[in-house]
């Protein structure tokens, strides 16, 4: 039996190459086609761009990428194992995929890529906060990114969409929304994987700004709001001591009361925050 894109069905891809999913590489495969096209397009139009697709395993959501009209795909896979399944899909789509054996995190896809670039992954949970906060965190802004279509665990796709005064609210929202339009695209169970992980999942858009909504360097927001969420029930005077001997002096400058919890600073008063501790 064969697919739309005549490809064998997923089931037969892991069955063929042996692909017996590895925890310690955060495998939790999509099997569905109809589910991967729907995440694909989820990433909005692809024709004209190309896409980078992290940890693509047995190629689900690659396949979706490419049938949705991706210029090129460059996927960038740990797992040796996967290789012989995703260049059969290179040679089915004659040459738009360009798959990469390597470490997300060692990899420059600019290499690879030429823009306009869109990202989307399914991705391991192993990285993925790591790629996510490096993606937003480039010294000069706009990225070499238009989108980011992105699979997380649902705790994590809350914690990027989370407004002030939320648990969920921390490090991860202020990064994506000082920056980025953001948004919950879908909700998945565990059971559209396989293995089924132990939690929900979500898929979560975020669209670069041309400009941050605030001026701050992304290196000194960065700590001060990691510093601040450290210790997220501390009042902000004692969680940021560490960062100026006079932080109370530079939180009240900026108008916010050095009794307050980090939980309460909305994006503008932490990007003024970091204006201040970034002064000399
Ligand atoms: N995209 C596939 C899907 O949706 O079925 C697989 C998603 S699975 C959650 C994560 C994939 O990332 C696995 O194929 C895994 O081998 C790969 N992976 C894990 N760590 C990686 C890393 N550091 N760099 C690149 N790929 C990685």
């Amino acid at each position: 039996m064969s697919t739309i894109d005549g490809l064998p069905p997923l089931r037969e891809v892991i069955a063929t190459h042996g692909l017996s999913a590895k925890k310690s590489l955060g495998q939790n495969f999509l099997l569905d086609l109809n589910l991967t096209a729907k995440i694909a397009r989820q990433a909005g139009e692809l024709t004209g761009c190309d896409v980078l697709e992290i940890g693509p395993g047995p190629g689900g959501l690659t396949r979706g990428l490419l049938a949705e009209g991706a210029r090129k795909v460059l996927a960038v896979e740990k797992d040796p194992r996967c290789l012989p399944a995703l260049q059969e899909i290179a040679a089915a789509y004659g040459g738009r995929l360009e798959v990469l054996q390597g470490d997300a995190l060692a990899i420059d896809p600019l290499v690879h890529l030429v823009p306009p670039i869109k990202i989307a992954a399914n991705l391991p949970y192993n990285v993925g906060t790591e790629l996510l906060v490096r993606w937003l965190t480039p010294p000069t802004w706009p990225p070499f990114w238009e989108t980011l279509t992105l699979m997380f665990q649902r705790e994590v796709a809350e914690r990027i969409v989370a407004r002030p005064g939320s648990k969920a609210y921390g490090r991860l929202a202020v990064l994506a929304q000082w920056r980025a339009e953001v948004r919950i695209a879908m909700q998945l169970p565990p059971d559209a994987f396989t293995p089924p992980p132990k939690v929900s999942s979500a898929v979560v858009h975020l669209a670069a700004l041309p400009a941050p909504r605030f001026e701050a360097d992304a290196a000194v927001l960065s700590r001060v709001v990691a510093v601040a969420f450290n210790q997220r029930r501390k009042m902000l005077r004692a969680s940021l001591r560490g960062l100026a001997p006079d932080i109370e002096e530079r939180l009240k400058a900026v108008g916010i009361p050095p009794t307050e919890r980090a939980e309460q600073v909305e994006l503008e008063a932490f990007c003024a925050l970091a204006r201040a501790v970034a002064a000399p």
